[in-house]
């Protein structure tokens, strides 16, 4: 372990105050970006810069010397230098230039020796505001790295939770978050991320279980779904809940199962928060129409096999659609109309020989698919006992997971 160099953290606004920046590679471009993005004015120096520095040249805030350091003369007027020549006699040189004239100086190529460091970085986002994680260990830039990459994802994850240190008499907001097909891992970052800041949680029936669980106490769930024995909260309900909540000033997350647009009314669910004036942010999801047929392994399109897929609902009844078996046709809430939506594709031209797979809980332990044709999977679903949740795939797609091969190679 090296010694700590003593060193004060500290938070400089570089608005419209000048940079200079010595040495045109990689990790010259990285930081210059850094500084206009905070605003700064810089200037470049280096016979030659890299194709990402050359990009950022383009900025009217950048001005360029096109040669070698030249001397004290070149950090005129600068605040802050960084130099990253690549050349540890030419970083030395800048870097005690500044020095005589008190220009805090990061010199990339001495982390022992240098006056200032820039700590590793992330700007988290949360509904509340923003907050930047800054890491920094004396000579060692990686462990600074995994450290700001730990508290960034203990931060997203909501392990490490923000919701206490609100500060309250904040608008209230609402958030439709697509919670995936079920499984935990599908759920993306900025759901993650929003569930983290949340006071209420509205739920679906298809939400994703084990991140609901995982929720802290303090968090209080609203459960709308269908639960055995008790029927659904009507949607112009939950359109009340949402907007109710948001009125109190607090934060909600409505977690949907799959994507919020697709079949899951989440553009009732936003307009009516509009309509009150409450701001809505919808965060997509990975949809149970892909992703579901993908966990049995059919891909819902294919090379030389399905070139589109149409995703309806099977609640009612189907549109007259692309009859190929090289258009995929994908049923949500298909099950209990299922042998009258087989009867409608056939009529409208589609072959009783193309193959069905209905895939039950997808992503869960008990995920389970059968297979048939459009002619015969009303009947071996009704043998099977099979039920929602589940999606319905008819297409030729079909004969590429492992049900389809295992059932016609036993046949
Ligand atoms: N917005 C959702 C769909 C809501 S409609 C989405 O984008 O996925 C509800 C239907 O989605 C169910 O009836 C079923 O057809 C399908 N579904 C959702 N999750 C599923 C899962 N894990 N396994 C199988 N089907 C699922």
């Amino acid at each position: 372990m090296g010694h700590l160099k003593p060193a004060l953290p500290v938070v400089l606004d570089l608005t419209g105050r000048l940079v200079v920046a010595v040495g045109g590679g990689p990790v010259s471009a990285r930081r210059v970006r850094a500084f206009l993005d905070e605003g700064a004015v810089v200037r470049v120096v280096a016979p030659w810069v890299c194709e990402d520095l050359r990009d950022l040249l383009a900025d009217d805030r950048v001005e360029w010397l096109e040669r070698d350091y030249a001397g004290p003369a070149d950090l005129d007027g600068a605040w802050f230098a960084h130099t990253a020549t690549g050349e540890p006699s030419v970083d030395r040189e800048v870097a005690a230039d500044a020095e005589t004239l008190r220009i805090w100086c990061v010199d990339a190529t001495d982390a022992a020796g240098t006056s200032a460091s820039v700590a590793a970085r992330a700007d988290v986002s949360t509904p509340d505001g923003r907050v930047t994680v800054s890491a920094y260990a004396a000579g060692d830039p990686g462990l600074a790295v995994t450290v700001r990459d730990g508290v960034e994802r203990a931060i997203v994850s909501g392990a490490l939770d923000l919701r206490r240190t609100r500060t309250h008499g904040r608008p209230g907001w609402v958030a439709l978050v697509g919670g995936g097909p079920g499984a935990d891992g599908l759920l993306t970052t900025r759901g993650h991320e929003l569930l983290a800041s949340a006071d209420v949680v509205v739920v679906d029936g298809l939400a994703p279980r084990a991140v609901v669980d995982r929720l802290p106490a303090s968090v209080r769930v609203i459960d709308v779904g269908k639960t055995p024995g008790r029927h659904p909260v009507p949607q112009s309900r939950i359109n009340d809940i949402l907007v109710e909540e948001a009125q109190r000033g607090v934060g909600v997350v409505r977690l949907k199962g799959g994507d919020p647009y697709v079949l899951g009314r989440g553009g009732e669910e936003r307009e009516a928060c509009e309509a009150h004036g409450i701001p809505v942010e919808v965060v997509p999801g990975v949809t149970s129409a892909v992703s579901v047929p993908a966990a049995a392994g059919i891909p819902v399109t294919h090379r030389g096999v399905a070139r589109g897929f149409t995703v309806v609902t099977g609640h009612d009844d189907i549109p007259v659609l692309p009859t190929g078996g090289d258009h995929t046709l994908i049923l949500l809430m298909g099950v209990s109309r299922l042998s009258r939506t087989m009867d409608l594709l056939v009529a409208h031209g589609r072959s009783a020989d193309c193959p069905v797979a209905i895939v039950e809980r997808g992503f869960m332990p008990t995920q389970r698919t059968t297979v048939g044709t459009v002619a015969t999977i009303a009947r071996l679903a009704t043998a099977a006992a099979v039920e929602a949740p589940a999606v319905v795939v008819v297409g030729d797609v079909v004969r590429l997971s492992p049900d389809w091969r295992r059932v016609s190679s036993a046949g």
